[in-house]
């Protein structure tokens, strides 16, 4: 010890000798409990802030004078028609309806001497309801959402002038979820709910009351919500009780609310401006406001059209008023409809993107699902959004933004880096309800390797109120602080709610005050971008940190019936992505032809393609598709469907008869079939009923193109198929490659013949149907719950007879009673075989469904181990597990496939494919494709009435090949029969129909497959003119690896005079000039002589070339 002096210490000479009395340590529960009392509802409501925030209020009237014109039969006309009607005097406490109707108001008011005192003037407007504000002139001002959640209007200064003005309201008799009724949103609508109008007033806002109930809310948030042992907390609680008792000992006077503020300041400081967001210290949380508009869902497609001009509208003002808030906005498809039906509101949009306060994003045409669109869609979601994106504001966007979707495909990064976008935000994941998904910032890898950053925001919401704990949780819930700290926040009412409201943004400035003058809260910013947080994460990777990777699918452990509701609606999505295939390749080939002969008036029909295009994607959203809206949307969607297809049929016709083909076959037509798969097929084929024709003939070819229709005896017709009743009820069907056994209905043996093995176990049945109990938690058209799997019923068939036994085919008819309501009858078919071409089981199936949460499936036990299946995926096979291992595996009980999914062996296995079903579940060595199911909500009808599916059993030598991939597509793409003039086939010229049809196709690699041909997007003979024209004719092939390997062959384009050739990417932007690499290609390969490009793909690469002529 030592060195140390003496210290004196002070006498407190002050501090009082005596208590002055006891004072008790606070029961903080109480003194918590307590706080409600301040600004709640309940029965203190008119002691507390609430009554002192409106100063005063006009209604009436002599103020608010109201007449209402309503339109007959639900129709939603737009300003300029409505206001030529006679409107009628009404008032408020009249009800307006029914569901989905719409009034028009007109809106005469006057400021009443005793409320042109105040500054802040307010139109408040409530019929629980949705509404939208206009001028007198016409123009979207402010949109409405009644039961409180966006019903004021802040009156301009010229409307104070004591004269009467005039506006409109136009009224949707709709809630922001649509109209359920009871509580229960997701209930089917009811179709005759009435809206009373209970609020249409000026009021006068003391906007220092309000402030302090702000200031209030958010500290006591944190005295609620800051852990118990923090000082923060225990400041907050005593805060907001210094702040009620000053307001009660001044009975609630303007002073005493003025000293509330003060004290509140000592715990926010200064939160009255947008310069609270002004220091350089470092920001954790990035605010973006954002209103997520279901493009149908509750409500139909037309009623969106209208929540995007309200909601839009009321961000172009509260822009103005918060000038920190960047609100951003997805959908190419909401912008176009809002440049269509709202020319100003849109001008209005356009000015704040330029000034970066409105920020697109996103790059899709819709919000769009991602399991079941096929991969030529998911190019296009983005091919059409960026060009819209492009042509409007010029600019392109670089964020993939799907907070919403239910489940996201493996090639979905690859897909974005190649559609110019770099990174991904989304949300749904953290609603798994079986694993808690690990990351929240990290690379997602596709199936080729391709990788996004990706960031889901971790207060697990796209539609934050804004709250203390969303900001809270973007810290307490991140997954990813080992590499990164920082957050997006998405915030903002979504649907009918119009996004942010000026109370988030009120919320948000004191949260960041906290953050500042307290601390403990994360640091929030606004007025940045999505862009610039992920550009600063890319800066951060780039000098170092290495994110977590994710390979492949991001499953969705929830939604697994989305893969199968609303059957007709998935059907049509595939016929409909089959036909734009089709007409593509047939219409680029036609204009190509028109270049060589030039005689014709032939035009690419890129309006109708484009028409065609968008209508699909929009109904690729991720409401409709998957089948989680009510009966309305279907209803549209069939419609918009039904003109997909007239307008298809139509342009291929033309298409058609440009190449010298007339699909309406007469008796003297020379008949041949098209193939347009890039492949050789040689196939049975049913004719046209027509008297000279047999039944059936045989279709071959060797590549893509024309094919002769021979008669069955010809030398590649090496066996024929038989049928016979082998025992009572017991069938054999037989061609030369497969014997397979009915017995009783259901399929007892199948006998490879070549391999001589048999694929389904002893004792086993395949195509049985089970039937399924489907009562899921809550989400009945989206949920299949694990334990329907308890539940499993297989069905008896009652009657099998033969329906066809001719030498090209022979087919079972199968009847099988579901209920006294449903029954299916199956037509089990064989083709002959044709050499070694493939044939397959092929099943054929009538379903009349009335039933009532049940799920229709059909069962393959086949004699295959693996642990692994196979399903395909676009642009890929993603893998997936046959076990219950982890309770990752058990999650994939039911999975997405597209045309085929597969069990193999090294040596052997079995594929099943489909025309139409997207459901699939591989449990041990059951394979098992999903048909129907019966939710009731949203859509009280969903998928009832008739059904017809075709799927297939193509068991195959060695595991998983080409063999499956392209049978799987030509199962899909049946022939095309047309009639062909003579004088067309005779002509043998280069550029003569046949040799152009067969001209395009890849050669040495047959794991690639040639998937689409089109035409440049902004070639001089095709663009509309949305950007810059290109100059010439060029073809755009777009080419992917299904099975994963590399590989080398060449493109070849047959006789074409390709004058350039280069590998550019999804939006058709040049990356390399592969015009060194072409090859002259010899007759020898089996196809025409003439030119290629050598190309390499590297596995499951979607590569695309352009080729300029
Ligand atoms: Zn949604």
């Amino acid at each position: 010890m030592g060195g140390e002096s003496h210290r004196i210490v002070p006498m407190a000479k002050d501090y009082p000798t005596l208590a002055a009395g006891p004072v008790g340590k606070q029961i903080r529960n109480l003194y918590q409990d307590r706080l409600r009392q301040f600004t709640d509802g309940g029965q203190y409501r008119e002691q507390g802030l609430l009554p002192k925030i409106p100063e005063a209020v006009a209604s009436g009237p002599d103020y608010v004078k109201l007449s209402v014109y309503s339109p007959p039969h639900l129709s939603r006309p737009l300003f300029k028609e409505a206001v030529k009607h006679d409107f009628k005097p009404t008032n408020v406490g009249e009800s307006f309806g029914p569901s989905w109707s719409t009034h028009w108001f007109k809106v005469k008011l006057t400021v009443p001497k005793s409320l042109r005192e105040y500054d802040h003037l307010e139109f408040v407007w409530d019929a629980n309801n949705e509404g939208l504000i206009y001028t007198e002139e016409g123009d979207a001002v402010h949109g409405l959402t009644g039961g409180g959640e966006r019903t004021e209007w802040i009156l301009p200064k010229e409307l104070k002038d004591g004269t009467e003005h005039t506006f409109y309201i136009e009224m949707a008799c709709n809630g922001m979820f649509g109209n359920a009724p009871g509580g229960d949103s997701i209930q089917p609508p009811d179709p005759n709910r009435y809206f009373q109008l209970h609020t249409a007033e000026v009021r006068a806002v003391n906007l220092e009351a309000r402030a302090l109930y702000f200031d209030f809310w958010e500290i006591s948030d944190a005295a609620r919500e800051f852990p118990a042992d923090s000082w923060e907390s225990h400041q907050a609680l005593q805060i907001c009780n210094k702040i009620m008792d000053t307001f009660i000992a001044g009975s609630g006077s303007k002073e005493s609310i003025k000293e509330g503020r003060e004290i509140a300041n000592e715990y926010l400081g200064d939160v009255d401006s947008h310069k609270v967001y002004d220091s350089d210290k470092e920001e954790i949380v990035t605010g973006i406001g954002y209103c997520h508009i279901d493009t149908c869902w509750l409500w139909p497609f037309a009623e969106t059209k209208r929540k995007v001009a309200r909601s839009w509208s009321s961000q172009c003002d509260l822009i103005d008023r918060y000038p920190e808030l960047r609100f951003c906005c997805s959908q190419a498809q909401q912008y176009k409809w809002l440049e269509q039906n709202y020319p100003s509101t849109f001008d209005r949009v356009k000015k704040k993107v330029k000034e970066g306060s409105f920020q697109p994003i996103g790059g899709s045409w819709v919000e769009h699902d991602t399991n079941l669109p096929g991969g030529e869609s998911l190019i296009r979601q983005f091919l059409y959004g960026q060009r819209y994106f492009e042509s409007r504001f010029g600019q392109r966007c670089k964020t993939f933004w799907l907070p919403d979707t239910f489940g996201y495909s493996t090639q979905l990064p690859q897909i974005c880096r190649i559609s110019g976008m770099t990174r991904f935000l989304t949300q749904k994941l953290s609603w798994n309800n079986i694993n808690n998904f690990p990351h929240t910032t990290f690379n997602w890898v596709a199936l080729d390797n391709s990788q996004v950053i990706c960031h889901m925001p971790p207060a697990e919401t796209y539609t934050a109120e804004a709250n203390f704990g969303d900001v809270r949780r973007s810290i307490t819930q991140h997954k990813s602080l080992d590499q990164d700290k920082t957050s997006l926040l998405v915030f903002g009412k979504g649907d009918g709610g119009g996004g942010p409201t000026y109370q988030h943004l009120e919320k948000l400035r004191r949260c960041r005050g906290i953050a500042d003058k307290t601390g403990l809260l994360p640091r929030l910013k606004l007025g940045g971008s999505a862009d610039d947080f992920f550009d600063r994460l890319e800066k951060k990777v780039e000098d170092g940190t290495e994110l977590v990777t994710w390979y492949g699918e991001l499953y969705f452990e929830l939604h697994r019936g989305t893969y199968t509701t609303q059957a007709n609606n998935k059907r049509n999505n595939r016929k409909a992505e089959i036909l734009i295939r089709e007409i593509e390749y047939l219409a680029t080939l036609a204009t190509i032809k028109k270049s060589y002969d030039g005689k014709s008036s032939y035009k690419y029909p890129k309006k109708d393609l484009d028409d065609m295009w968008e209508n699909v994607l929009l109904c690729q959203f991720h409401d409709c598709l998957p089948g989680s809206s009510i009966e309305m949307c279907y209803d549209d969607s069939d419609e918009i469907y039904a003109k997909v297809f007239t307008t298809g049929e139509r342009i291929l016709k033309d298409a058609l008869a440009e190449l010298g083909f007339d699909d309406d076959i007469k008796a003297d037509s020379k008949l041949v079939a098209l193939n347009t798969m890039p492949w050789p097929r040689t196939e049975i084929v049913k004719l046209p009923p027509i008297a000279s024709l047999p039944s059936y003939g045989l279709a071959h070819s060797t590549g893509p193109g024309v094919m002769d229709i021979r008669p069955l005896a010809s030398p590649y017709s090496a066996t024929i198929a038989s049928i016979k009743e082998i025992r009572p009820n017991v069938f054999e069907l037989r061609n030369s490659q497969f014997k397979v056994e009915v017995s009783n209905g259901v399929i007892t043996s199948l006998y490879d013949i070549a391999a001589s093995r048999e694929i389904i176990p002893k004792g086993q049945k395949a195509n049985q149907l089970v039937l399924y109990d489907d009562k899921p938690l809550y989400w009945q058209a989206w949920d299949v719950e694990v334990y329907h799997l308890n539940s499993r019923t297989p069905l008896s068939p009652h009657k099998t007879s033969i329906s066809e036994d001719s030498p090209h085919r022979v087919a079972l008819d199968i009847e099988t009673r579901i209920s006294d309501k449903s029954w299916v009858k199956t037509t089990i078919s064989l083709s002959a075989a044709v050499g070694n071409a493939p044939t397959y089981v092929e099943m054929d199936s009538e379903v009349t469904w009335h039933e009532t949460m049940k799920f229709l499936k059909v069962e393959f036990p086949v004699d295959i181990v693996n642990t692994e299946a196979s399903y395909e995926t676009q642009f890929g096979v993603v893998r997936r597990p046959t076990h219950f291992n982890t309770t990752w595996d058990m999650a994939k009980f039911e999975v997405c496939c597209h045309k085929f999914a597969d069990l193999s062996e090294h040596t052997y296995g079995v594929s099943i494919l489909n025309d139409s079903k997207y459901g699939f579940a591989t449990q041990g060595n059951v394979m098992r494709l999903s048909l129907l199911r019966a939710p009731k909500a949203p859509d009280a009808h969903a998928d009832m009435g008739t059904h017809r599916i075709r799927y297939a059993i193509l068991p195959h030598a060695g595991g998983l090949s080409e063999k499956t991939v392209q049978t799987a597509f030509n199962f899909n793409n049946p022939l095309r029969l047309v009639g062909h003039a003579e004088s067309a086939l005779d002509r043998l010229a280069p550029t003569s129909a046949p040799s152009l049809l067969s001209s395009l196709r890849i050669l040495g690699a047959p794991n690639l497959v040639l998937d689409t041909v089109k035409r440049g997007e902004d070639d001089e003979d095709v663009s509309r003119g949305e950007l810059p024209v290109k100059k010439g004719q060029s073809i755009i092939v777009r080419i992917y690896d299904a099975l994963g390997g590399k590989s080398v062959g060449v493109l070849t384009w047959g006789g074409l005079r390709v004058k350039q050739v280069s590998k550019v990417n999804a939006l058709e932007d040049e990356i390399e000039d592969l015009t060194k690499d072409v090859v002259g290609v010899g007759a020898e390969s089996g196809s025409a002589s003439g030119k290629g490009v050598k190309i390499q793909v590297r596995a499951f690469e979607v590569a695309t070339f352009r080729l300029v002529l």
